[in-house]
């Protein structure tokens, strides 16, 4: 039997695998990528599509610590969107659909560039556990056992994945893939508490026969904006994506049919996304509604499939022709593949630390859709927490890596899943976030690259970009403190300002909605003129929201002082009196 030894390996090279394995190696550990397919590695499962609302911001999250979701899908996106634009910066996010076999390569170009990062073929069966469960391996299907200093799992959708389309179920990991069977059973003896949860798919489309000219077509922004702090402009072709509606007759054909639905006919058990229903449940649960919105996105510059977003179905074959012929702009369109739906073993991430390591097996960290959650952006940010204290951990290293609720997205989501747990696959929101206002998409790099370089997980070049940024910063945020005006100044401007003979500093005048920077220049020609677009949204920002943010720090204050307040094991909770027996 083959041996060999590496400081971590990673099972998986899906967004939390590739982002688990890419932060391990950048901390200096020697990595090994363990997935069935490294063909298939950056594969994106369903929609082709990176970020959205609280999803945009954890990949500018996983992007400041120097991950790499960001840089891929500036590389193969093809429409860019900011959602929420008339909104507030708090709750913008950012959105790219993407070319999916562009994503793909880009990821697998990005791991390729990385140093101390081996990627090989293999599927995983086993755990190799000492008595005391600790994780000190993996044992391959081809019988090669590999040790490690610390062992990071992101089996996805695999394990004991049943694939369902009708009546019809069979064992898969996704559509055309093997699942992993053998492994939930290591996981079992270590003792940790399995669940079961499920997905779904839309049917794919051939656009050829689609007739787009029957429908309305949404652009992306101009120009487009890029997802990393390091792409300086997105240079890939952008294309439009269709909308169209479903009509009562679609509705009824599904009413018709909901016997022969897995999800109803009680084939299906477990609990899929509330938030991203089957088309079948949004006809149950949004009774009166007598339409639904399908974006018709393209999946490829020089690929015909198209990815409708709106109708994942598990419905039968037949089931499926009818109700998406009964689309307007679909009557006449050839169907590449039919949608399905998943069920799939998690671990209840109640069994991790917030490092993500197992409680009850040391040295084994879990991430991505196996604690539980759904998204590319979920697992992808898991997975760079889990890579990173996979290395420290390997490395001998006391040292754990957790950001809090008030450091970031990531710090929220990884508070929930083992604070809290989940019944229901966990996706993230803005509303999640108590201190939103400070956790914006725009200010990701600024609230945690610092502890990135801290840790050890950023590389040469973002190092430098972002001292070079914090200067800029530095230097601007500096004369706008230093240029003043009174109020009779400013009222010239044709601003409306209390005249109580109060300089003001530019910086203090973004209070004023009416003030831009046009009003600045104004006030003091020749100052303010040559500011890099980023710092200048960024004091912008900072302006506008000064009093709001000013009182959310010291909410993030008293709440870090809660935090590390310590309830000693042996307190008699019963001894105090103003405790309600609940
Ligand atoms: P995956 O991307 O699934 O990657 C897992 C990787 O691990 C694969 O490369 C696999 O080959 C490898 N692997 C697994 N087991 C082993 C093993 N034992 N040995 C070696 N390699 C192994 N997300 C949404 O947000 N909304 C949706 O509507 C949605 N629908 C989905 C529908 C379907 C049918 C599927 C399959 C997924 C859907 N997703 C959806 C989920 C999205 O694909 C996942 O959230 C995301 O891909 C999870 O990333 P991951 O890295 O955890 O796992």
């Amino acid at each position: 039997m083959d041996q060999e030894t590496w400081d971590v390996i990673v099972v998986g090279g899906g967004h939390a695998g590739t982002e688990a394995a890419a932060a391990a190696a950048r901390m200096g550990a020697r990595t090994l990528l363990l997935t069935h397919k490294p063909e298939t590695v950056g594969e994106m499962s369903c929609n082709p599509a990176i970020g959205g609302l609280a999803k945009g911001h954890l990949v500018r999250e996983i992007d400041a610590l120097d991950g790499i979701m960001g840089r891929a899908i500036d590389r193969g996106g093809i429409q860019f969107r900011i959602l929420n634009q008339s909104k507030g910066p708090a709750v913008r996010g950012p959105r790219a659909q993407a070319d999916r076999k562009l994503y793909r390569q880009a990821v697998q170009a990005l791991l390729a560039e990385t140093e101390n990062l081996t990627i090989q073929a293999g599927g995983v069966e086993h755990l190799v556990l000492s008595d005391d469960n600790q994780c000190q391996g993996v044992k391959t299907a081809d019988g090669r056992i590999l040790r490690a200093g610390a062992v990071v799992l992101t089996t996805g959708t695999f394990l004991n994945g049943l694939i369902h389309l009708g009546e019809d179920q069979w064992p898969a990991g996704r559509i055309d893939e093997a699942p992993a069977l053998k492994l939930s059973d290591s996981l079992a003896q270590i003792g940790v508490a399995l669940g079961r949860l499920k997905t779904g798919t839309p049917a794919r489309l051939d656009g050829r026969t689609i007739d787009w000219a029957s429908m309305d077509m949404q652009h992306g922004d101009t120009p487009p904006r890029p997802f990393s702090f390091m792409t300086e402009a997105i240079t890939t072709p952008q294309v439009p994506c269709g909308i169209t509606w479903t009509t009562p007759e679609t509705h009824a054909i599904i009413r018709a049919n909901l016997s022969r639905s897995p999800m109803y006919s009680g084939q299906i058990q477990s609990i899929g996304p509330r938030y991203c229903p089957s088309i079948e449940d949004k006809i149950v649960r949004f009774e009166g509604r007598d339409r639904h919105q399908i974006f018709l996105e393209p999946e490829g510059l020089d690929d015909p499939t198209v990815y409708p977003n709106g109708i994942s179905t598990s419905l039968p074959r037949d089931v499926q022709d009818a109700l998406i012929h009964s689309i307007p702009g679909l009557e006449q369109v050839t169907i590449i593949r039919p949608g399905y739906a998943i069920e799939y073993d998690f671990v209840d991430p109640r069994e991790l630390k917030p490092s993500l390591e197992v409680r009850k097996s040391q040295r084994l960290f879990l991430a991505g859709q196996i604690n539980g959650t759904t998204g590319y952006e979920e697992a992808g940010a898991q997975g760079l927490l889990a890579g990173i204290n996979a290395a420290l951990r390997a490395s001998g290293s006391e040292r754990t890596f957790v950001p809090d609720r008030a450091d970031g997205y990531m710090g929220v989501m990884i508070d929930d899943l083992v604070t809290l747990g989940t019944q229901e696959p966990y996706r993230m929101f803005t509303s999640r976030a108590e201190y939103r206002l400070l956790l914006r998409a725009d200010n990701a790099d600024l609230r945690l690259t610092p502890a990135g370089l801290e840790i050890g997980c950023i590389g040469r070049a973002r190092a430098e970009a972002f001292a070079e940024k914090s200067a800029l910063l530095d230097r601007a945020r500096a004369e706008m403190t230093s240029l003043s005006a009174t109020p009779k100044q400013v009222a010239e401007q044709g601003i409306s300002i209390n005249q109580d003979g109060v300089r003001r500093n530019a910086l203090d005048l973004f209070a004023y909605q009416e003030v831009s920077w046009h009003v600045l220049q104004s006030l003091w020609p020749g100052a303010l003129t040559d500011l890099r677009p980023d710092i200048a949204e960024q004091l912008e920002i900072e302006g506008r929201y000064a009093g709001y943010l000013e009182r959310q720090l010291a909410d993030v204050t008293a709440f870090r002082r809660d935090e590390t307040l310590v309830i000693p094991d042996d307190l008699d909770f019963a001894a105090i009196g103003s405790l309600s027996a609940e």
